[in-house]
Formats: structure tokens, sequence, C-alpha cells
């Protein structure tokens, strides 16, 4: 049976309070918005709300009936039981797809899967934190804008993209390469996901040719305006293309979900039924082709940076998987984080993300006021909130992200909390963040390859940043850690807040997202960036500096 997929508007409550259908109306919200809800898959290939229905219906269940003393246990997307604590304990915590070190292989995770005891919750999608492509798009348009500082005198104007992949976050890609004023072309195998981001408003053309495609591109880029054009093809094929007739664009990334060989990355020259196919009978074949394909598309990459281009992993495992297929210098390619992202995080600037509740865009946009009003001395913030009301569509639940940081997140929580309280604000608001944040996420070839003292590995960080959320008494904790091609790669802490207006809720929004963000701060501290330990001292966080 098809199920349908709605988030749920209103005050009214199915459940015994507001914290309990919040969380309820988010897991609503990650099916709703998700790339392939029927398997409760919300992005990422193969990242799931859930274990599977059953897990599903009786979380809901449980979410409608659960006490404010209760709190729920999940593991791997299954519900296990609940256990009586007591009303500032959180509701719902959860460790999803945590294998031991040796066993932390793709293999072993698939084999796990299809004996349904694991499910790979990504980041967002298991914690029911996901917002749709706007969750990664500030976060793609300030690389790109980090590169136009760095390279391009501020402006990308006349410039050109080149990227792949439109899926759950790729599909942010072309809406932020537009916001910051390019001319950026997408690489597509599926045509489906094209005509999905033609229809959500976050890809503007898509050309039948690849010459049709660099004549749109090259038209904008004459002309210095912005513009987004999907190409259906295989990366694979395109960007050796492009090398081949010595085409150089200014700007080179992927988006792929180049991290899973099986589930995620299309190799060229196959067709999407012949993947589907393979991926249930014949997976080792099917990997063997993503790798040699990959190798190709890396190797074309690289090309394009010698001859001139910006090129950067924007967070998909490219560059691991074609070093494992024999592209030596795959590293060549920098990661974003370090080359782009890293001073924001060593001030716990990162992704923070809040979702109306009520389902109503007008508690957005009031908080958007709100926001331009409280920090008008902050640049980027006051560019980024009108660019975003002007030209990001809400998916699903309203939601904004901005990419806020120690002491600023906490101002604005407390601020909505009081909005809640007198009624400005039409219902509760859910407060959360991307997994992919300072104190969160130990990926030493994504957020910490690198860093100054060598720590990239250790995943100490995000499990602390767990166990202190919850000693924080934050409402929903998660620790994840990588499944399928991210297997063995990482861990990351998750964590949501419900303003509901109460004083008990401004009490866990303040613990909960001050340190959270001390943490950060502290993390980059440890790790010896300048930057984080300026800031420990002007935020006078208690942090002991001992090495
Ligand atoms: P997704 O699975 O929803 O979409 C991937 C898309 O790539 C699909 O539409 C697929 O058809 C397309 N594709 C696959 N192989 C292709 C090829 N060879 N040529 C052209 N198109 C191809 O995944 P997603 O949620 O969009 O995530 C994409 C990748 O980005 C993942 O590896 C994910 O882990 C990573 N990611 C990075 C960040 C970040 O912060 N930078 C955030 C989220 C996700």
């Amino acid at each position: 049976m098809k199920k349908h997929y709605q988030v749920t508007s209103g005050s009214a409550l199915r459940c015994r309070g507001w914290r309990q259908e919040a969380l309820l109306r988010l897991l609503e919200n990650v099916l709703a918005v998700g790339e392939n809800p029927d398997e409760l898959i919300v992005y990422a290939a193969l990242g799931r709300a859930a274990r599977n229905w059953a897990s599903h219906d009786a979380i809901v269940a449980t979410l409608k009936t659960m006490a404010e003393d209760e709190t729920l246990l999940i593991q791997s997307g299954k519900p296990i039981g609940v256990v009586k604590t007591h009303a500032n304990a959180p509701l719902v915590i959860m460790a999803n797809c945590n294998m031991v070190g040796q066993w932390a292989k793709a293999e072993v995770f698939y084999d796990l899967q299809d004996k349904g005891l694991i499910c790979w919750g990504g980041l967002t999608a298991g914690a029911w934190q996901y917002i749709g492509s706007q969750g990664v798009i500030q976060g793609t348009f300030e690389i790109f804008m980090q590169i136009a500082r760095q390279h391009f005198h501020d402006s990308l104007a006349g410039k050109f993209i080149l990227t792949a992949g439109l899926g759950g976050m790729g599909g942010a890609q072309p809406l932020a390469g537009v916001m910051a004023g390019a001319a950026i072309l997408v690489v597509e195998a599926d045509p489906a996901r094209i005509a999905k981001r033609l229809e959500n408003g976050y890809l503007q053309k898509a050309a039948a040719t690849l010459d049709e495609a660099l004549a749109l591109i090259e038209a904008a880029r004459a002309r210095g305006e912005a513009l987004s054009v999907g190409l259906c093809g295989n990366a694979a094929d395109i960007y050796p293309e492009l090398v081949a007739r010595g085409i150089t664009p200014d700007i080179v990334t992927d988006q792929t979900s180049a991290h899973d060989l099986v589930y995620g990355y299309i190799p060229a020259g196959m067709t999407l039924e012949a993947v589907r196919d393979w991926r249930k009978t014949r997976p080792q074949d099917l990997m063997a082709a993503s790798l040699a394909s990959i190798k190709k598309h890396v190797e074309a990459m690289l090309t394009l940076q010698q001859r001139g281009a910006v090129v950067f992993d924007n967070g998909n495992l490219i560059r691991t998987q074609a070093k494992s297929a024999g592209v030596a210098n795959a590293f060549d390619i920098p990661i974003f984080t370090e080359a782009f992202l890293r001073p924001l995080f060593c001030e716990a600037i990162g992704p923070y993300r809040w979702m109306a509740l009520s389902n109503d865009p007008q508690d957005i946009a009031t908080i958007d006021d709100y926001l331009l009003e409280r920090f008008p001395d902050n640049a980027a913030l006051q560019r980024w909130i009108r660019l975003a009301r002007e030209n990001i569509p809400f998916e699903g639940l309203p939601a904004r992200i901005a990419w806020l940081g120690h002491e600023d997140r906490t101002t604005l929580a407390l601020a909505v909390n009081d909005m809640v309280a007198d009624g400005r604000l039409k219902a509760p608001i859910a407060f959360s963040r991307d997994h992919l944040d300072s104190a969160a996420m130990a990926h030493p070839n994504i957020m910490t390859e690198n860093l100054l003292d060598g720590s990239d590995a250790i995943a100490d960080w995000p499990l602390l940043d767990a166990m202190m959320l919850c000693a924080s008494q934050a409402d929903l904790v998660a620790v994840h850690s990588g499944g399928g091609g991210y297997s063995g790669y990482m861990t990351s802490a998750g964590v949501t807040i419900i303003a509901d207006g109460t004083p008990q809720a401004a009490e866990r929004l303040r613990l909960a997202i001050t340190n959270d963000t001390a943490l950060g701060v502290m993390r980059y501290a440890d790790a010896g960036y300048d930057i984080a330990q300026r800031k420990a001292a002007s935020s006078q966080l208690h942090y002991f500096n001992i090495h």
C-alpha cells in the first residue's frame, strides 16, 4: 500500500505534550521531504529515518503515548524500549550504526543490513533533523563565497561552476551557485532527480545535450548573469569530455553519492535499471564498476585542477574511493572544510537550523525579522537571511538554516522561546543543527582532515558531546557512525531541542545549545587553533588548555 507523507499543521496535539508532538512532526517531516520515503530513505542513498515500517510505526505509537518523564531508546532505527527517567531527561536517545572498529566495513554493514540488524541514519535522517536541500545550502553557498574571496576578487559573476549530483543534498548546489552569482552546470544521471529539482525551484533549466548546456552557461557567463543548468548524464563521461574539449570551468566539485559504491554511485556506461539489478545480484561487480568510473571522474577533476580550476571535495569521499582505485594524487584535491570553513568552526559557527512546528511560513519570517534586527553588525548573517528569504523555497515544515556560533545560537533560541510564550509565533519551534558541526563530528576525510595537532581520527569528541547533551537536558540526542561506504569513516552526534515557550524549555535551550557550542570551541582550541583559543578566552569558557 502506498503511504502518504504529509506534515501536520496547527496547534492540536496528538501526544501528551509539545515535546513529544514536536519529535513526531519532525519524523513525519523527514519522510515528507525525503528522497524515497516508501523505503524510509531520506537522503545520501541509504540514510534512513527508521529501520523498517514496524519500527517506524512503533516509534510513532510511542511518541503519541509516552509521558514527559520517560525516555525512548532507539538502536539503529529500531525502538528497543521505554525507560522511566525524569522530566528534564531527553525524550529520545538513539545510537545508530555504531560498529566495533575492526568490523566497521561496508561489507559487514551490508550483511548486517540484509539481516535486518542495522540501518544507517546518515547524519540528519535517522535523527529526524533533515529539512530538505536547505540543510546544506548555506554551507555550499559559504564555500562558493569563500572561493570568490580567495580567487575571484569577491565575485562569481561571469564564473562557471561544474558539479554533479542533484540528490537530497546535492540538489542544493544549483540554487547555492545562483545565489552566489555564478553560472552552474550540474550533471545528474537520474532524470527524475532533475525533474524534482526543477519542480521544487532549486534548479532553473534542464539541457538535453552537453552542447546545449554549455551554450546556456556560456551565454549567462558572458552577460555576467547567474544561471543553473541540469544535464542528464554521467559525471564520469562529462568531466573527461570537458577535458578533451579543452574547456576548464572556474570551479569544479562533485556531490554524487560516491561514498557508497553499491547504493550510491552510478558507474558510467550503465543504465539506472542495470544498476538497480546489480545492487541485488552482483554487488561486487557493481563496486568494481563504480571504482573504475570514479577513477576516470577524479582524474578529470585533477586535470581541470592542473589547468587552473579551483577544485574541491564537497564531502562525499570521492577522493578516498579514487585513491583506493589507484589515483595516487587524489588528495591533491582539498576537502572543503579545511580549505574554506575551518575558521568558522573554530568559533563554533556552523549549520544551525530551526523548524516551524506550526507549518506556517510566517513563523520563519518572524524569526528572520528578529535576526536582522538583533544582529545588525553580522554582515554574513544579514546577507544570508535576505538572500534566503528571497530565494529558498520551503520543503515540508518551513525551516531556516543560518551559520551562527557560540552565544549567538543561544541568544536566538531564548528569544524564540519568548516569542512562542507570548504568541508572536503560532506554535513551538524545534532547534537543531547538522552533525557536521564543531563538537559533533570526527571524520578524518571530511570534517577533521589535517587538524593542526593530528587528532583527526579521535572520536572521543562526538561521544563527549552526546553525553554532555544528555546531561544538558536536550530533547533528542543521537550518536551516529558511518554506514554503507561511510562505514568506519566517521562518528557524529546530533541534537534537537524544542522551544515550547515554557521556562523549562528556556533552561533546556540555554544548557544544551550553549554547552554544545562551548565544546565545539574547546575542541578546536585543544587542536591548537588560535581563533578558537581566543574565542574560548573572550567567552570565558572554563577550558583547561593542557598540552
Ligand atoms: P543522494 O543519494 O540523494 O543523491 C546522489 C545523486 O547523485 C543521485 O541523484 C544520483 O543519481 C547521482 N549520481 C550518482 N552517480 C552519478 C554519476 N556518476 N554521475 C552523475 N550523477 C550521479 O545523495 P545526497 O544526499 O545528495 O548526497 C550526495 C553526497 O554528498 C553523499 O556522498 C553525501 O554523503 C554527501 N554529503 C555531503 C555534505 C556536506 O556537508 N558537504 C552534506 C550532506 C551530504
